[in-house]
């Protein structure tokens, strides 16, 4: 039982490109009310169900409050693109890396197209920040963008960062929403 059906969009991307194993550290960006850690917690295998498996472990964020998860651990009423958040999450990793960074995130939509267009691209810039500080070498980064006049530009500094960047639209996802998502794999560390 899924908190949101937003769920079966991670579900279809993990099943077609593997990015979540048993194991990884994740970070899930915009995480309430919870969904996509459902998925992480039982894939990275968080609450080690699997005792034959490597655990993981997976910390979700969000500015609004999340309802406690077993195998997560959740910081709300918090902004991820607050740089200070950066290094509370660096201190709370494992092994101060994460393997997969997952953003959900929206900002409010005001309804001008171009506007909210612009501030999810500087959303996904602050992400990608983000990856700089705690992704490991190797690790994928999964980002929800609306498609606009910057999209060219996020690409650009995602293929610079990663190694192999593709656009994903789950077919989970609406057909008459408009989002879509960045899949960048293969991680370069500057
Ligand atoms: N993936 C989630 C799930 O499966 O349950 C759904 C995520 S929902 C579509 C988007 C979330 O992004 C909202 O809960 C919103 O509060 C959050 N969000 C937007 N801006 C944020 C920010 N700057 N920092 C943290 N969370 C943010």
């Amino acid at each position: 039982n899924y908190r949101c059906r937003s769920a079966f969009k991670l579900i279809e991307m993990d099943e077609k490109y593997s990015i979540l194993k048993p194991g990884f550290s994740v970070i899930d960006c915009g995480a309430a009310p919870g969904a996509w850690s459902q998925v992480a917690v039982q894939r990275v295998n968080s609450t080690g169900e699997r005792p034959d498996l490597p655990r993981g472990s997976v910390i979700g964020i969000d500015l609004l409050h999340i309802a406690p998860l077993e195998g997560a651990h959740f910081l709300f009423n918090q902004d991820i693109t607050d740089a200070n958040m950066h290094t509370v999450l660096q201190r709370l990793l494992p092994q101060t890396h994460a393997d997969v960074i997952l953003s959900d995130m929206a900002p409010n939509a005001s309804g001008f197209r171009e506007l909210d267009h612009e501030r999810l691209v500087s959303m996904c810039f602050s992400l990608l920040e983000l990856a700089e500080k705690l992704l490991r070498p190797g690790g994928s980064l999964v980002c929800k963008y609306w498609d606009g006049a910057s999209t060219h530009k996020l690409r650009e500094h995602l293929t610079h960062s990663f190694r192999d960047v593709r656009t994903v639209k789950p077919k989970a996802s609406r057909k008459e929403s408009a989002e879509l998502y960045f899949l960048a794999r293969m991680f370069r560390k500057m």
